[in-house]
């Protein structure tokens, strides 16, 4: 597999991050909320390095690609959620691709009461975004490759690879 982003490019850039985000929020208590399960190892790394009052939940959101896909059609799970109204949200995602995922997302945290959304993104694919939609902050952004490898998966394979790593079509 071709490494497209480095484990230590990653730790270098994820400190980046957390540091942008302290700064941002200012001391104020923050709900980090991750979309499952590519925010795995992104969720776990960010949040050890911000220092703030946090709290840590999961929400699932999955939409169908493929044979079976509809268009538009994504399905969210909050069952893991807890209450947020009045809450300072930062949702989180491995990568966003046409935008559609995260724009739903976060109408339903706002409709959930959240009192405001920030979103941050590991990578985010150049020339595929079908919605506009503008992350909060971004650790890389990539050229329109099929990639896995920290957190992101091809049918639940190689999320476990401490890397990016660009996944041969075959
Ligand atoms: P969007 O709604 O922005 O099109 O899709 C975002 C979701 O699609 C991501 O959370 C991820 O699950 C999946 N996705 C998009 N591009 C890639 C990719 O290159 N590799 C992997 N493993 N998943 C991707
Ligand atoms: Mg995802």
């Amino acid at each position: 597999m071709e490494v497209l982003i480095t484990a230590d490019r990653i730790q270098t850039r994820v400190d980046e991050l957390a540091a942008e985000i302290v700064r941002t929020y200012d001391g104020k208590p923050v709900t980090v909320v991750g979309i499952l399960t590519g925010c795995l190892m992104f969720t776990a790394d960010l949040i050890r390095r911000i220092d703030l009052p946090i709290r840590v939940a999961f929400i699932t959101a999955s939409s169908y690609r493929g044979e079976t896909f509809v268009a538009g059609r994504l399905e969210i799970h909050d069952e893991l959620l807890p209450d947020i109204a009045g809450k300072h949200i930062l949702l989180l995602d491995d990568i966003l691709d046409t935008g559609k995922t995260l724009t739903r997302v976060v109408a339903h945290l706002i409709d959930r009461g959240a009192a405001s959304v920030k979103v941050s993104v590991l990578l985010r694919k150049l020339g595929r975004q079908e919605v506009p939609f503008e992350p909060d902050f971004v650790g890389f952004t990539i050229p329109d490759k099929f990639v896995v490898g920290y957190g992101l998966d091809f049918n639940d394979e190689h999320r476990h690879l401490p890397f990016v790593g660009i996944l041969q079509p075959g």
